[in-house]
């Protein structure tokens, strides 16, 4: 069995020769997370030192809503045997969101997922398709209206034992980072945590919007397929090439159909969210990759200020009703 482990940089900023005010790259969250200043006016900060104290906040966060670190608010829920934990407000609103997503996506997005991604553990040494008897057990585990929100009282109630926010938080703290960087200053500045891409201001060098790539999902060396231009937007990007394993010839990958329990597989390759925030783009892109190209679009088209890249696995592209009027589309050159 080959193992292919590639970590999601599904998104890529295209740049001249821009030189820059401060720029730093770290592993957190599980993936690649880089910071690029390219113009701030803070007097008693160097644009090194923002970077460093965004990248703490980033840190914090891990150790607030990670599954596996212990004494996470999700830890602590995941741990709890179904009694009440008293968690973060941040963590609330993130469950919050999560749940309306879960409803507006009829459970395509469902963080109660987290029983069937243990078992699949794609991030495991030596990853196997499970056994079909305990795919299906688990799949019994799923359902996101099982977590109750009171105030900061969380509860996950049975049949639900497990919580797991990969799919929404580096859209949350992309935002929250984006944020913390724009309240000391920042103008101009590129936040990349993995697959999630957030724009601030526009690219002060270039004196332009910012150009972020959307990658070719067949590639293997990163290069892409086409490319949005955008000031103060999100584009996230979930895709089946970002984290797989492949047995028996077959690829099998991260995002989970809770209905099936397998890897969705629906003929998408890869789905590319533009809004404004990050949080929205991180949840709809799983959601529209579970929910497939036709009911994907539809969501998408009934959602003022957020647009979707669609890639099928010919490589074949599909354009939410906001291209060509709010956004252009650039096929790569
Ligand atoms: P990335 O891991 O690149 O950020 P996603 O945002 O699409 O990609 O999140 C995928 C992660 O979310 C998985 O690794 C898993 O932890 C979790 N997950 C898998 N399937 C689902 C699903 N249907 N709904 C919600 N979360 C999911
Ligand atoms: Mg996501």
């Amino acid at each position: 069995m080959k193992k292919l482990f590639l970590l999601g940089l599904s998104g890529i900023l295209l740049t001249a020769c821009a030189p820059k005010t401060a720029k730093q790259t770290e592993f957190m969250l599980d993936t690649i997370c880089t910071i690029t200043i390219y113009e701030e006016k803070n007097k008693e900060k160097t644009a090194d030192e923002l970077i460093e104290e965004a990248f703490e906040l980033c840190s914090g966060y891990e150790d607030m809503l990670s599954r596996t670190i212990e004494g996470s608010d999700i830890y602590k829920l995941n741990n709890s045997g179904g009694t009440p934990v008293e968690v973060s407000d941040d963590t609330v609103e993130i469950l919050e969101a999560a749940k309306r997503y879960s409803e507006l996506s009829d459970g395509a997005f469902d963080i109660t997922t987290a029983p069937l991604s243990i078992l699949w553990d794609f991030e495991g040494e030596d990853p196997h398709v499970p056994p079909e008897d305990q795919i299906q057990a688990m799949t019994e585990k799923i359902d996101y209206t099982k977590i109750k929100i009171d105030g900061n009282t969380v509860t996950l109630e049975a049949p639900v034992e497990a919580i797991d926010l990969g799919a929404i938080a580096k859209g949350y703290i992309a935002d929250r980072t984006a944020d913390y960087l724009r309240e000391n200053g920042v103008t101009s500045a590129y936040i990349s945590l993995g697959g999630n891409l957030y724009a601030i201001g526009s690219n002060s060098q270039e004196k332009r919007p910012f150009r972020l790539g959307i990658q070719d999902p067949k590639s293997t060396d990163g290069s892409i397929i086409g490319y949005v231009e955008v000031s103060d937007k999100s584009l996230v990007t979930s895709g089946d090439y970002q984290r797989f394993f492949e047995e028996d010839g077959k690829r099998y990958h991260h995002i989970l159909d809770p209905e099936t329990g397998y890897p969705t597989d629906n003929g998408l390759s890869s789905v590319t969210i533009v809004s404004d925030k990050s949080l929205d783009g991180d949840a709809l892109s799983t959601a529209c990759f579970v929910l497939g190209l036709d009911d994907g679009m539809k969501l998408i088209n009934s959602l003022d200020g957020i647009e979707a890249v669609f890639i099928d696995s010919s490589n074949e592209i599909y354009l939410s009703d906001g291209f060509g009027k709010t956004i252009e589309f650039y096929d790569a050159e």
